[in-house]
């Protein structure tokens, strides 16, 4: 189990706590004092439009700054916190924390804000929304919202009638990890999506005797983005070679620890400048 390795400053984290049902009870306690005790935190990654070579969105990132374990990545507390219903009041917090941060950025920077598929069933995703912007006053415009296709797998026609009202107040809505479930293509049919994010595993697999097949399918996709009029985003970009080639596939944006890796709010205009010299 090396899923949270190469992380160095997890340094005080043992990535085997979230299967080991006594750990994992500990955490869903744990995280019920979490959000109060300010232990939530969010970090932001660049998104870099291929056309216009700039940055043009940070997605936020949930971090848990726990007392004794240390950070704890997504993966390992976003299920707990699912599966507890507190996700639906970590999720608001989110909306309003990133709202509220995207507004001392350019205004031409986007922010996007993942969604579980619990949101869409428990508590008022909509309000949450119109609240967040309302008390930020940030532009309906600057705010996207990520979903995976398992919110779609779903109550799909309770899940269409939000995103359709999201839609409406001039929010954006992204596809993310798009490829990885099974009957992807049949999605894109189901919602006027604004974006499509490739997954990660696409991109990583261009160096592994895949490349002829991960570029096809990367090519194909952005293709049906272009037809359809979707934007289209290539995850895990890691190298300039991979850069390279998903722009020469037809991407319109790229993410990436090679842009940059998710960084803490303070050091968002940091993370400007160093994609800025890398787009020279
Ligand atoms: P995601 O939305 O697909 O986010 C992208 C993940 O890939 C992030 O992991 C990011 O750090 C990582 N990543 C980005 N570029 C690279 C790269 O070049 N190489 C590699 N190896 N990884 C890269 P992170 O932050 O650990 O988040 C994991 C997942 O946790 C997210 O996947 C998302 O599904 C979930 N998550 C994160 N924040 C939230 C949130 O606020 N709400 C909900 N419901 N889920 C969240
Ligand atoms: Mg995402
Ligand atoms: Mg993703
Ligand atoms: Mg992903």
């Amino acid at each position: 189990k090396a899923k949270a390795n190469g992380k160095g400053n997890a340094f005080l984290y043992d990535p085997d706590i979230a299967d080991d049902v006594n750990s994992r009870y500990e955490l869903q306690i744990d995280l019920r004092g979490a959000l109060d005790q300010h232990q939530l935190d969010l970090h932001y990654q660049p998104l870099v439009d291929t056309g216009h070579r700039e940055v043009i969105a940070f997605e936020a990132l949930l971090r848990w700054h726990h007392p004794v374990r240390g950070l704890i990545p997504p993966v390992d507390f976003v299920p707990i916190a699912e599966e507890t219903g507190l996700i639906v009041e970590i999720g608001e917090w989110a909306l309003r924390r990133a709202c509220e941060e995207a507004t001392c950025w350019p205004d031409t920077i986007r922010v996007s804000v993942n969604l579980s598929p619990i949101q869409f069933e428990r508590g008022n995703l909509y309000q949450a929304v119109v609240n967040a912007l309302t008390l930020s006053g940030l532009a309906p415009h600057r705010l996207e919202l990520e979903i995976t296709e398992g919110v779609l797998l779903r109550d799909e026609i309770n899940t269409r009638a939000i995103l359709h009202n999201l839609r409406a107040l001039g929010v954006r809505i992204a596809l993310d990890d798009f490829g990885t479930a099974y009957a992807s293509l049949s999605y894109l049919r189901s919602f006027p999506f604004d974006k499509i994010k490739i997954d990660r595993s696409f991109v990583r697999d261009l160096d592994i005797g895949k490349r002829k097949d991960c570029e096809a399918i990367i090519q194909a996709v952005a293709g049906l983005g272009k037809q359809m009029q979707i934007s289209t985003v290539a995850e895990g970009i890691e190298t300039l070679d991979q850069a390279q080639t998903v722009t020469a596939a037809g991407c319109n944006e790229l993410q990436g620890f090679y842009f940059s890796k998710p960084v803490p709010a303070a050091d968002v205009g940091k993370a400007l400048e160093v994609c800025r010299s890398k787009l020279e």
